[in-house]
């Protein structure tokens, strides 16, 4: 899909963790859009998007001296008590334009410089192995969250045909895991997927994250429903799965590989 990209200038770039991200003290987006464009985003109903006359997945917004702020901001908010960060809640901080710019990466070593108590990476894109450098300097300050809906490639490519193809993204989390640097896989939102997708995710990880729309998208599953994502289940003739009870199937087959304190549901999976 084409993109738009312009550059922006930012005052600030920490924001204060509210909502389902009330156990951080801070968010923290490096670029405002994402080119991922997934079907079922949540952004897509947030102003930011609403009032921008352009469809969500199609524009970014490249903050400049991003590192220079956060490193003030940073100093200010670690001077006041424990800086808690969650890097992206309304994009992806490992999307395309990264390769390019590396604004990610300038806030990462700000962060090596000057670590905040924890840094919780939520990303779908295999460019996070460029910086494993980085993240295996902050130690167990950090842990890298690799979303990995399904293990269905149709089924991937059906709600978000933009993303990382997901059998990247589970050799991204095994490289990762290999070096030593934290990670989840993080199945969210739940889709439809194979019995076999357990298996796959155990020769990774240690540790997973399920959450649906119904418990996830911060609003008991209304914004999904006014995006019209059911439509997409009824396409492909799986409506079973958007249900807020669905998420028992996966759950119960992650139980058959993982244990009980290995798998984290919703909003405790996110947590610092
Ligand atoms: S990668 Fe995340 S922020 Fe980007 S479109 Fe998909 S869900 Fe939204």
């Amino acid at each position: 899909m084409k993109q738009e990209y312009m550059y922006k200038y930012p005052k600030t770039l920490l924001n204060k963790g509210t909502g389902f991200l009330a156990g951080y003290s801070h968010s923290l987006n490096p670029y405002t859009g994402c080119s991922f464009g997934c079907s079922y985003c949540y952004v897509r109903q947030m102003p930011v998007s609403i009032f921008r006359n352009a469809q969500w997945g199609t524009w970014v917004d490249i903050k400049q001296d991003a590192a220079a702020i956060v490193r003030k901001e940073l100093r200010r908010a670690k001077a006041k008590g424990p800086v808690t960060i969650f890097m992206s809640s309304s994009t992806d901080p490992y999307q395309p334009i990264e390769h390019k710019e590396q604004i990610t990466r300038s806030l990462l070593e700000v962060m090596v410089s000057d670590p905040p108590d924890f840094l919780f990476v939520q990303t779908r894109s295999p460019l996070v192995r460029r910086d494993i450098d980085l993240l295996l300097r902050l130690g167990d300050k950090v842990r890298v969250s690799m979303t990995v809906e399904t293990d269905r490639e149709e089924i991937r490519k059906h709600f978000s045909p933009e993303a990382p193809p997901i059998p990247a993204r589970l050799k991204t989390l095994q490289l990762l895991a290999e070096a030593g640097v934290p990670v989840q896989a993080t199945i969210a939102p739940m889709l439809p997927s194979s019995e076999a997708f357990p298996q796959l995710l155990h020769a990774a990880v240690n540790r997973v994250c399920l959450d649906d729309y119904f418990m996830g998208d911060g609003s008991g599953g209304k914004r999904t429903r006014n995006l019209g994502i059911q439509a997409l289940y009824k396409q492909l003739g799986l409506e079973e799965w958007y249900h807020p009870s669905a998420y028992r199937i996966v759950y119960d087959r992650l139980r058959q590989v993982f244990s009980e304190d290995q798998i984290y549901v919703s909003q405790k999976g996110f947590e610092p």
